[in-house]
């Protein structure tokens, strides 16, 4: 496309500074506990956006912005009254919604925020009149998806402003590819922010700076986004590392249908800050495998955890697997080698085998497997390999009588299990997670010294309340979770993982998550 030669100058003020990568957007229906918001947050953040589209009155919050603004000469502040309209909630006039912005503007906000729709229906003289007191950021927001972003820019451009803001809806993965892309080609010659909505679209928020987006935006906590797919600014910060991403950044991802409960980014975001690892680790909601497939393609990815519903799919696209995760038939672990090529591996038999060595002897073991399913079979394989006596118990009897053959294990009947005793019990069954009251075996079926239960939410299931009581000792499927992302992490980086620091984090983050559900119900 021909883009027009809009002049791209910051008005004289502006041109020595750098914008911080992280605008806080705040808001309140209340003007005086907006700016008081506002004010708590300035120790932490110094680029704030005020949404004053959500106060009933939004004037009424000026005299109370520039107070701020002048104690705070440090503070950078955008000026938002997005109209209805254009998918705020100022229900005002145009003509209102200029002179609220331009007395934002003299009240000391640097930066005012006007919608394409609103700049196309002004006179141009009144929008450059905006241009006189603050920067403007000229913004266009597609709630539906991301397309025709190179024409809309063309659009937009017609309009001298500062900054032009482009603002799709992912629907796909690939559409952070669509605006990266798009930035990548742009970003050079406009001074650009462009992000995707929507909870695929995180990605964007992150890899959006990397690719030219100048800023982006986080809310101040998760209840109050402006913005689906929002992320908290403490999150960009501290779990992300938004402030050092660059071109060097090594990208990792979990990939699954759903994730955003994942606990994945938690815990590998803290395992490469831990190591001084150059890389960031992200949540990839793929809805299908062939939009994950091209994402990938075209995103330099370094290395990808799968999860469901992906582990057994995704093993016909990649080049290579070893052996193993060819025995078990899932891969949770992708690598792209430097060839590009994408190689799988299986880390749940790590996750499996860690923690039991760290305290048993596995070879000649006893141990009953629960379960045929993928987890299952990384235990089983892993186990066998290293000498255990295995035997297996399922729902049905089909793949248990497979995996058995198969890895060359035992099945064991329910109708025995009162008379036999193990080393350890595995639960690699999905029952009894999310509540406490259902368990795979009743208590004279759990004669073992170890009970081993997979799920780890809840951190105690009824199984391991009902071991506990019969004298076995408990590891908690949290244990799992940890080793095979250690060992994940130590095929993507040829380091040793910070295992313990892991730990920590990972059992901190299910702590607040159980607070948080605890307080939601509460409050019912
Ligand atoms: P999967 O492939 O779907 O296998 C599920 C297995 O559980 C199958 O053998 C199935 O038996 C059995 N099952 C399902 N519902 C059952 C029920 N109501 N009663 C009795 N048996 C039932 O799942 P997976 O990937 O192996 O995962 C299994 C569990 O391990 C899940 O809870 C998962 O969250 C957990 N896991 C934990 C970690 C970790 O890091 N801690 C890692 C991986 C997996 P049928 O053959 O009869 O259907």
């Amino acid at each position: 496309m021909t883009m027009s030669a809009a002049p791209n100058n910051y008005i004289a003020r502006f041109r020595p500074l750098r914008l911080p990568r992280v605008c806080v957007a705040v808001t309140d229906t209340d003007p005086t506990a907006l700016v008081d918001k506002a004010e708590a947050l300035i120790r932490d953040n110094t680029f704030l956006e005020f949404r004053l589209d959500y106060l009933p009155r939004p004037a009424l919050a000026l005299p109370k912005i520039k107070r701020l603004m002048e104690y705070n000469p440090h503070v950078m502040a955008i000026a938002t009254c997005r109209r209805a309209a254009s998918g705020g909630r100022f229900q005002g006039s145009l003509a209102s919604q200029l002179d609220i912005l331009g007395k934002a503007a003299a009240s000391g906000c640097q930066l005012v925020d006007l919608e394409l729709q609103s700049a196309s229906k002004s006179r141009p003289e009144q929008v450059q009149r905006l241009r006189s007191h603050s920067a403007l950021i000229l913004s266009y927001h597609d709630f539906r998806g991301t397309k025709n972003l190179e024409s809309t820019l063309e659009k937009m451009l017609t309009t001298p402003a500062d900054f032009y803001k482009i603002v799709g809806t992912a629907t796909t993965l690939y559409d952070n590819v669509t605006m990266m892309k798009f930035l990548e080609k742009y970003g050079d010659r406009h001074s650009l922010v462009g992000i995707c909505m929507g909870e695929q679209g995180i990605i964007s928020r992150l890899l959006g700076v990397r690719a030219g987006s100048v800023f982006t935006f986080a809310s101040v906590s998760p209840d109050e986004k402006t913005a689906p797919g929002q992320v908290t600014a403490q999150e960009l910060r501290s779990t992300y590392r938004i402030e050092q991403v660059d071109a060097a950044t090594r990208v990792y991802g979990v990939a699954g249908d759903p994730v955003a409960h994942s606990l994945s980014p938690a815990i590998m975001n803290a395992a490469l800050r831990r190591e001084n690892v150059n890389g960031v680790y992200l949540a990839l909601h793929a809805k299908t495998l062939k939009d994950l497939l091209a994402c990938v393609r075209d995103i330099p990815i370094h290395g990808l955890s799968i999860t469901m519903p992906y582990k057994e799919a995704i093993l016909k696209h990649l080049d290579n697997t070893d052996s193993h995760t060819t025995k078990i038939g899932a891969c949770n672990t992708v690598v792209r080698a430097q060839d590009s090529k994408l190689y799988g591996f299986n880390t749940d038999t790590a996750g499996i085998v860690r923690p039991l060595e760290q305290r048993i002897t596995l070879e000649k073991s006893k141990i009953l497997v629960l379960g045929a399913g993928g987890a299952a079979r990384a235990a089983v394989f892993g186990l066998k390999e290293r000498g255990a006596e295995v035997y297996i118990l399922n729902r049905t009897a089909g793949p248990a009588q497979k995996l058995a053959h198969q890895a060359r294990a035992r099945i064991a009947k329910r109708a025995d299990l009162k008379k036999l005793t193990f080393d350890v019990i595995i639960n690699a069954t999905p029952v009894g997670m999310g509540n406490t009251r259902e368990s795979p075996l009743n208590e004279n079926e759990i004669n073992t010294r170890y009970l081993f239960d997979m799920i780890y939410d809840p951190p105690e299931t009824r199984l391991m309340k009902l071991a506990r009581e019969r004298g076995a000792e408990l590891i908690p499927g949290i244990e799992m979770f940890v080793h095979q992302a250690a060992r994940q992490f130590e095929i993507w980086t040829g380091k040793p993982a910070p295992w313990d620091d892991m730990l920590r984090v990972v059992t901190l983050a299910l702590q607040e998550r159980a607070a948080r559900h605890a307080a939601k119900e509460a409050k019912k």
